[in-house]
């Protein structure tokens, strides 16, 4: 599973919250950190008789959004990002981590082109949902959910926050569905 988001959307949290192993990817506050891909794996899941284990893993692609991040390297990360995931045959889904508080930005909608274009699931998690109201938040969801309708891009939705944590679960179980399919 890739895990892809602009910079400071809140990827790396997700991703430790969502490993439980703190400090494992690394958070940071200086924007355009996660420059290169990294590789998170997870334990061998458990498979029927007979079959090899499944090695998971949860790659970390370069987030970028911020003018710090010159021109030049942001269009080299978007070609990379786009042959990563037309090549790789292992890939089972993307998780998009976008922002609650604001809507779709242009990278999160190329990311969403993406991965339509290359028959991948895509799922979002607006994070740091504990910055807004429960209705709030709900509000957000349900105008992401009728924009993902509205674009065909068949991406699916929900609430997340590393810091509250909400949508852990949900979140978990919707990547462990991926990597089994
Ligand atoms: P990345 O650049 O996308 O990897 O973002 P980080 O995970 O480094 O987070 C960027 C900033 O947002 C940091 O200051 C985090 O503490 C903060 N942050 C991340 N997730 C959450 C969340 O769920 N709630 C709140 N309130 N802050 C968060």
């Amino acid at each position: 599973m890739a895990f892809a988001g602009r910079s400071n959307a809140g990827k790396s949290s997700a991703l430790n919250t969502l490993t439980a192993h703190r400090g494992l990817a690394r958070t940071s506050k200086t924007p355009g950190r996660t420059q290169q891909m990294v590789a998170f794996s997870l334990p061998p899941l458990a498979q029927e008789e007979g079959q090899p284990p499944l090695t998971a893993r949860l790659i970390d692609l370069p987030g970028y959004g911020y003018a710090k991040v010159p021109e030049a390297l942001r269009e080299h990360w978007k070609q990379e990002i786009d042959a990563y995931l037309h090549q790789r045959r292992s890939l089972r889904g993307v998780v998009l981590i976008s922002d609650i508080r604001h809507p779709l930005k242009d990278f999160d909608r190329m990311m969403l082109e993406f991965c339509f274009a290359t028959h991948l699931p895509c799922h979002v998690l607006l994070t740091k949902a504990d910055k807004l109201s429960r209705s709030q938040a709900a509000q957000a969801l349900a105008a992401l959910r009728k924009e993902l309708t509205a674009s065909e891009t068949q991406a699916t939705a929900q609430i997340f926050s590393s810091q509250a944590p909400t949508g852990v679960e949900e979140a978990r179980e919707k990547v462990m569905t991926l990597l089994n399919t």
